[in-house]
């Protein structure tokens, strides 16, 4: 492959940020100026909402970094025929952002337990937990039980408040269950997931913690992935019917649940989801283990809300209790897709999230009504390369050779390299065939573009990691002035008991 005529100079001007000095005295002609002075005006004129919040909604894209959010707004822009990096995704028009420290007690890349405790308890506390401090070691029961951080659903329900917990994932899973349960390891789903010792010393599994959250009458509505936790295993799957459930103790939690009083419902598809009333108190499992993918989900047999449809079915129920409510929303496989190399799938999911907070927005009131977006961790997405502006997000770097024509701009190796890579993963340069001394396999525009495609990695790890870089927050309603600036991730619990009155 040759390489495009583009001279040392042309590159050294593209890789530092020397703007040229060319500004006339009066500049807001220009298309770029007004659309700066706009944005200006905006924000000069915005008002602090210093009010109490009626309600609280937390968004937690797990997974959703900064270089995520960058690629999502780009990909998105590009899926309606724009460049795409002009865009927006939705939430990135809210007011005010802030910076969040992501680290736990004791690692420097944190999981998505202690993030997620450290968001609904106020506490910094240990990866691998869910709401209980640091004071107890992973995986003790008794200190786990000593240990237990109140939270921001427990203080809700205990004043007068709904609650409602949403996820893409398992809803057993650290993000939803960091909500409503304690736990010393985040993989005490079911009762078989816990050593004897642990269920001895009186610890109870996170599914069965969800049906039993001894506040206000329990969680008012929970929608996700997971029916496996909460089937016992002499009972098939509906949706599935050659897995059974993995519940040692016979309980099947989705009929206890049914059963605890006249408006309470249990639901496993759309079809039954959508007729569910808005008075109900319901249980949505619509997967045996976590939902599809956003880009996979049409495929599904017995059918799936989007995280949308899930988020406006929750409000619509929420928002009859006069007192007010605390809803958490998760798209919990923008970070599956991380872990699987596969960037086109954390883009799509990306994009739902964004469509979740847009339904979201429409359906409240600024005034009363606080929104928060973040993230729990970042990953390992690299966003590289010189490509010219419009070039898709997912391709090839390519950019404009001196005759006009768009042209593969290879890398050191000669060979073509894409946008979006991982620093980490299993779609390693090697792919684990290739002869090492050959270095990284070729690829194409068309191989890139490709829904499955992982993207090269330059450490070859079986799943990519997690990342330590700081996530955004974004917000918008009463009191979300009071995320900005590089907060400690915990603070966010501080802003919406603050903002709750609780
Ligand atoms: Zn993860």
């Amino acid at each position: 492959m040759k390489t495009p005529f583009l001279s040392i100079a042309v590159l050294a001007a593209l890789s530092c940020s020397a703007a040229s000095a060319q500004e006339a005295p009066s500049a807001t002609s220009n298309a770029w100026s007004q659309q700066a002075e706009n944005a200006l005006a905006v924000r000069k004129a915005q008002k602090l909402n210093k009010k109490r919040a009626k309600n609280v909604i937390l968004f937690v894209g797990d997974g959703l970094d900064p270089t995520t959010v960058a690629a999502a707004r780009i990909f998105d822009g590009q899926s309606r025929g724009e460049d795409g990096e002009e865009n927006y995704l939705y939430f990135e028009t809210f007011p005010y952002v802030a910076y969040s420290k992501t680290y736990t007690t004791d690692f420097q890349v944190a999981d998505s337990a202690g993030t997620a405790s450290a968001m609904m308890t106020g506490v910094k506390t240990r990866s691998g937990v869910l709401s209980i401090t640091g004071d107890a070691p992973h995986g003790d029961c008794e200190a786990a039980l000593a240990h237990q951080a109140t939270t921001l659903a427990e203080l809700a329900k205990s004043a007068g408040l709904s609650v409602g917990v949403v996820s893409t994932a398992e809803i057993t899973h650290a993000t939803p269950g960091a909500v409503y349960a304690h736990a010393g390891n985040r993989d005490w789903a079911a009762d078989s997931d816990m050593p004897d010792e642990v269920k001895a010393a009186g610890c109870k599994d996170i599914a069965s913690q969800l049906l039993e959250f001894p506040y206000g009458g329990g969680v008012d509505l929970a929608f996700g992935g997971g029916r496996r936790k909460f089937l016992p295993s002499t009972m098939a799957d509906p949706e599935y019917p050659e897995a059974v459930g993995r519940r040692g103790d016979g309980r099947d939690l989705t009929a206890e649940w049914a059963a605890k009083s006249e408006n309470h419902r249990y639901v496993w598809n759309k079809t039954d989801f959508d007729a569910a009333p808005a008075t109900s108190k319901l249980l949505a499992l619509f997967e045996y283990s976590h939902m599809q993918f956003e880009a996979d989900r049409a495929g599904d047999g017995a059918g799936e809300p989007s995280l949308a449809e899930m988020t406006a079915k929750a409000i619509s129920m929420l928002s009859s209790d006069k007192d007010g409510y605390f809803l958490m929303v998760e798209a919990g496989k923008i970070d599956h897709a991380h872990h699987a190399g596969n960037a086109y799938r954390a883009l799509t999911d990306t994009q739902a999230y964004a469509e979740a907070v847009r339904t979201a927005r429409a359906m409240t009131s600024e005034r009363d009504t606080l929104i928060i977006v973040t993230a729990d961790h970042g990953h390992t997405l690299v966003f590289q390369g010189y490509p010219k502006k419009g070039n898709p997000i997912l391709g090839v770097v390519k950019v404009e050779n001196e005759a006009g024509e768009t042209v593969v701009y290879p890398a050191g190796d000669e060979k073509p390299y894409t946008t979006l890579g991982y620093a980490n993963g299993p779609g390693t340069i090697f792919d684990g065939k290739a002869d090492l001394g050959k270095g990284r396999p070729a690829l194409t525009e068309e191989e890139a573009l490709a829904k499955d495609y992982r993207q090269q990695a330059l450490i070859p790890t079986g799943g990519e990691t997690h990342g330590g870089q700081d996530v955004p927050v974004y917000a918008s309603g009463p009191r979300a002035y009071l995320l900005s600036g590089v907060i400690e991730q915990n603070y966010i619990f501080h802003v919406m008991k603050d903002a709750l009155g609780l």
